[in-house]
């Protein structure tokens, strides 16, 4: 809409940045043209949030109030929830019941940290002489710079202003370049919500320019970022310099392994969904997937005929299970990591191409696609495609299988199918990831933390501890019995 480009400082108004559009990934229509927010923009989003934050009338918030604001949040997106879905496909391609399932979560976090800001408190530290009570208080940190990618942004954006503001602080939210909508709207709605002005602020723009901008600036206390790992290393180096904080939730090359015990049936649901869902653009994606060579067959025949089977089309269309890339350069990308693993030996089981249907051509669709015959070392093994391309190596024994597992720079997560829950837990202790799913794959719950080993991410996202991670610890030591104090005499 006209002249509500960014949101700033508590406004709604045209960037004084370069104009960006939003493009459907479907069909390449032109969905929103917006200016993006400029050098200035930054400037006064954060001035306006540096007073917003310290203002009394926020600072002196009762927890019960703040949670309220947050409660009313997830409300407005319960009702509005159709229209979200709509602009986060429209922004991003994502398949309409995925987009429904991000929506929910996203109403959902707010909701838990509602609940979370009610129940958190301070400490009561023992007393180490009789006549001095020390308390241990915590203080939100002031200025929050959240920056997220295009893949899930509703999701992504909710966990880092929903706990941020539960804290305390003010948030300034800068969304993917290609995903600015659902973000615009959300502010919309805590404005709705009656989140006072300059507490959260939307800007989009260039990641280089205006995320750079931001988290460089002396007044953001605290960076929280999901990208890929190339970035939150320099966004690492900046925090470091200014000696602040960061959540860095990064890339992944997840290994899903299947024993010789497994339900196959299961097993070839739950890797189908693992890897395809959201088209493989998910740092989360179950990209590896090792099988027991004795169950090898079986299993990729299980797994060819529902990869075969998956309806690639219009992601707004409710049966559709493989929607478009996010972009022609990303599918490029894609493509050619695919030729890339055919020059090393790879060969394509099932896709690896674009769809020939007429329907499809102005968007930016790729068949999903399993490739057999490489080993772990294949580029394609070590790399992240974030697309839809899964490679399977067959395993003999459980060493190699722990090697090869763990054999990546990433860490972010794995799946483990098998009929043995007391294998599965040692195997799962020995996996150098955040998250293991168990017979099951990719599905969260915002009171499970939820973050990276390795190059996959520093610090955790969901769950009670992170209120904490938005929050400073001040210790208030309190004589209960005064007395002079003779030192000086
Ligand atoms: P992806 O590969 O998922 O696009 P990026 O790390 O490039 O991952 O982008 C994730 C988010 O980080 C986006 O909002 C992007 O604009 C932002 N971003 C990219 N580069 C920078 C940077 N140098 N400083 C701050 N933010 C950045």
């Amino acid at each position: 809409m006209k002249n509500r480009d960014i949101f700033v400082g508590g406004k709604w108004q045209q960037g004084r940045g370069q104009q960006m559009q939003s493009r459907f990934p479907g069909d390449n229509h032109v969905v929103a043209t917006l200016n993006s927010a400029s050098l200035e923009d930054v400037e006064d989003a954060v001035i306006a949030a540096e007073k917003a934050w310290r203002d009394p009338k926020w600072r002196h918030m009762s927890s019960h109030q703040r949670a309220a604001i947050l409660l009313k949040v997830s409300t407005l997106i319960d009702e509005q929830r159709e229209e979200l879905v709509r602009l986060q496909t429209l922004d991003n391609g994502k398949p309409w019941a995925e987009a429904r399932g991000l929506v929910m979560s996203a109403a959902a976090t707010a909701r838990y940290f509602a609940a979370v800001c009610e129940v958190s408190g301070g400490e009561l530290p023992p007393r180490r002489q009789p006549d001095i009570m020390t308390l241990s208080t915590y203080q939100p940190l002031g200025v929050i710079a959240a920056i997220t990618p295009w893949n899930s942004p509703i999701a992504s954006d909710m966990q880092k202003i929903a706990p941020a503001i539960a804290a305390g602080n003010a948030v300034i939210l800068k969304p993917a370049e290609a995903t600015p909508l659902v973000s615009l709207k959300l502010a919309e709605l805590f404005e709705q919500a009656g989140l006072p002005a300059g507490l959260l602020s939307v800007l989009p723009g260039k990641g280089s320019i205006i995320g750079d901008a931001l988290v460089r600036h002396p007044l953001v206390r605290k960076i929280s970022f999901t990208g890929g790992t190339n970035t939150g290393r320099q966004l690492a180096h900046i925090a470091a310099d200014k000696l602040i904080g960061t959540s860095l939730e990064l890339g992944g090359k997840s290994p899903t392994i299947v024993l010789d015990d497994a339900d196959l049936d299961l097993a070839a649901h739950g890797v189908c969904y693992g890897i395809f869902s959201s088209m493989g653009q998910a740092c989360i994606a179950g990209s590896r997937l090792f099988v027991a060579r004795s169950v090898y067959q079986a299993f990729i025949e299980k797994l060819t005929k529902l990869t075969q089977g998956l309806i690639i089309g219009d992601p707004r269309q409710e049966r559709v299970h493989i929607g478009p890339l996010i972009s022609s350069a990303h599918r490029d990308s894609v493509i050619a990591y695919v030729s890339q693993a055919i020059a090393e030996g790879g060969k394509i089981r099932v896709g690896g191409k674009v769809p020939t249907d007429p329907a499809l051509q102005s968007g930016h669709y790729f068949e999903p696609t399993i490739i057999e015959g490489l080993t772990n070392q294949a580029h394609v093994c070590q790399e992240e495609i974030f697309g839809p391309v899964l490679v399977v190596i067959p395993f003999d024994d459980e060493t190699s299988l722990i090697h090869d597992a763990n054999d990546s720079i990433y860490g972010l997560a794995a799946g483990i199918w098998t009929q043995d829950y007391t294998r599965a837990f040692k195997l799962a202790d020995t996996l150098d990831v955040g998250t293991v799913w168990i017979n099951t794959y990719k599905v969260f719950s915002i009171s499970t933390p939820f973050g990276g080993f390795k190059d996959s991410g520093l610090g955790r996202e969901k769950g009670l501890e992170s209120l904490k991670a938005y929050m400073q610890q001040k210790s208030i030591f309190l004589a209960l019995n005064p007395q002079p104090n003779r030192w000086c005499e």
